[in-house]
């Protein structure tokens, strides 16, 4: 099953509170933070031209907004520790394939 927001939500608040106990908005110094309801993904590029790859190497995130003055920090998904391991990807990816297959398998009979 993928890794849903939804599933870790707690644990990313978690994390950021452990690890940076007394937060405040760098810029206003003050404001209650909120975090951003879903992943940012930012693609790497291997060349600085030649267009945008889908579905490379990326740096998931999660974001955070200054209540105050709107500010926006993006804390990296796998420093915190909250990324699947490539054993749990891989596992993954072969349980979608056979899926992929039984559909296949359907449209054809
Ligand atoms: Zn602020």
């Amino acid at each position: 099953m993928a890794l849903k927001f939804e599933d870790i939500k707690l644990k990313i608040i978690e994390e950021l509170k452990k690890r940076v106990p007394d937060f405040r908005c760098p810029v206003c110094n003050k404001g209650e933070m909120v975090l951003v309801e879903g992943f940012i993904n930012h693609p790497l590029q291997d060349e600085l031209t030649g267009g945008i790859v889908l579905g490379g190497k990326s740096v998931p995130t999660v974001a955070i907004v200054c209540k105050n003055c709107g500010h926006t920090m993006e804390f990296s998904v796998g420093a915190l520790g909250l990324l699947p391991k490539q054993e749990e990807i891989k596992k993954e990816k072969e349980s979608n394939n056979s899926d992929y297959d039984k559909k296949d398998k359907q449209t054809k009979n």
